[in-house]
């Protein structure tokens, strides 16, 4: 059986935590299982890298030198804390001095160019997880099991050039993981492979978005065509809603492809929402699993929707979101204004989470990140300025996205009803309110204030808490 075993930051965010790590990679080949593992930076890292690419531009030749010795001082204790072979040890260490060589070169040259395009902020970014595999697999040798650390792209992620959000090319990383880590994992080497990152037919190396070595996993998934894809992460796995809002919280044992899509998309930060695209197709299982915890079942995800005994299987929320208000709009029936809406923000490059329209169809709400929420706003009142068709175009970032999620609602009459009236019993106004086609969401807005409310209001007139 032919496993990718994806460990997030924090399972990989030090020595001892590395080592639970192994120990879960050493537990499956025992098991008999292949495993291809895939690994994010370590905690924190990429956080700093994007500051680093945004800063480097203005930073004197010190600070570079003092931002990348912190990272030195991150990885080389890591190292001398976890690998106690001298050998492996100064191989990994080797490894690290000739990464933070090159990143301090390519910093360098960024303070001299004075500005980053987005295929140099890639680059930078790049590093957090071109530092963690060598470790990772160190750390694999160092108890005796073959191993060697692998970048994204040789790995087989092969992407196109949107630098930030690149989108893999899936026909070359079949070929490409096929004649890289078939022979590998023939000879009973574990392949470590940097998440997040890939690299175009050219050779530039690319990333996935923030977020994205779940998605790094599910491609090499898909393109090796293995059993099954694991997320390991620092919780149980997918939960009924955010614990921290709603303290009996449970994990949800089975997912949809579509259930945890919806989940992923609205809050639910255990999985990229573009998880689920490469694998849902050839049908192949993703397994969230918490690698401090590794005997609790975690979440399976598959393409069964198990209707189960509840309607709705889990209440997702964000408060990272802005509401855009387009009010009075004057041109009643005049088609193409939600449209010229939807191409202007995406000239921007704003992504459109939600969008709402009244009845009257006088008002449109849509909802965007929060960080988006201003300039969406802006864009807007440019593109139809002097047109007279509107009255104003208003934001605020004072708002919480709202996601009832569940198979069991489509065609199950009474559930919107439900989900409303238990909202308003508990004094909670409701803005806007959205239900997609799929039926297997419903998502509304309220103040942020009013998210935790909102969402124990849903989670207990659905009972999915736990007993
Ligand atoms: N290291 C990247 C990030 O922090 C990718 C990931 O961890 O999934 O966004
Ligand atoms: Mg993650």
């Amino acid at each position: 059986m032919r496993v990718v075993m994806k460990f997030g930051g924090t399972s990989v965010g030090g020595a001892d935590n590395i080592r639970r790590v192994v120990s879960v990679i050493k537990g499956s080949l025992e098991d008999g299982i292949e495993p291809v593992v895939v690994v994010s930076a370590m905690a924190g890292v990429t956080d700093t890298l994007e500051r680093a690419a945004e800063e480097a531009p203005s930073w004197s030749e010190e600070e570079i030198k003092s931002y990348v010795g912190k990272l030195r001082h991150l990885h080389v204790e890591t190292v001398e804390n976890l690998i106690s072979s001298s050998i492996v040890a100064r191989e990994v260490l080797g490894t690290i001095e000739s990464l933070l060589d090159e990143l301090e070169k390519v910093l360098i040259g960024l303070s001299y160019v004075g500005e980053v395009t987005p295929r140099s902020r890639d680059l930078v970014l790049s590093f957090g997880e071109r530092l963690s595999a060598p470790i990772v697999s160190g750390a694999l040798r160092d108890v005796g099991i073959d191993s060697e650390p692998l970048e994204g792209g040789e790995a087989g992620v092969v992407t196109d050039d949107r630098f930030g959000e690149a989108e893999p090319i899936m026909p070359e990383c079949q070929r490409r993981a096929r004649r890289v880590l078939e022979p590998m994992l023939n000879a009973g080497k574990v392949p470590v492979v940097t998440g997040f990152i890939g690299r175009t037919l050219d050779g530039d190396v690319t990333t996935l978005g923030r977020g994205g070595s779940d998605y790094s996993a599910a491609i090499l998934g898909a393109a090796l065509g293995v059993d099954e894809v694991q997320i390991w992460t620092d919780v149980d796995g997918i939960m009924t809603a955010n614990p921290k809002l709603v303290p009996d919280a449970r994990t949800v044992e089975r997912l949809s492809y579509e259930e945890a899509m919806e989940l992923a998309s609205f809050g639910a930060e255990v999985l990229h929402p573009k998880t689920v695209i490469p694998v849902r197709e050839p049908g192949i299982p993703v397994r969230v699993k918490n690698t401090f915890n590794p005997d609790a079942p975690g979440t399976l995800i598959t393409s069964t929707a198990d209707r189960a005994e509840h309607v709705v299987k889990a209440v997702a929320s964000s408060s990272d979101v802005g509401v855009v208000d387009l009010r009075g709009i004057t041109m009643i029936g005049r088609p193409g204004i939600a449209g010229r809406v939807f191409s202007r923000l995406g000239d921007e490059g704003i992504n459109v989470i939600m969008i709402s329209q009244s009845a009257s169809e006088s008002n449109i709400s849509i909802i965007v990140s929060e960080d988006d929420a201003e300039k969406a706003a802006k864009a807007l009142e440019r593109e139809f300025v002097g047109e007279g068709v509107l009255e104003s175009v208003e934001f605020t970032t004072d708002a919480s996205v709202v996601a009832v999620v569940g198979e069991g609602m489509r065609g199950t009459p009474g559930v919107a009803a439900r989900v409303f009236d238990a909202v308003s019993r508990r004094g909670v106004n409701v803005k806007t309110i959205s239900q997609g086609a799929s039926e297997l969401n419903i998502s509304f807005v309220v103040a942020e204030e009013d998210e935790k409310d909102a969402v124990r209001a849903v989670h207990d007139e659905f009972e999915l808490g736990g007993s």
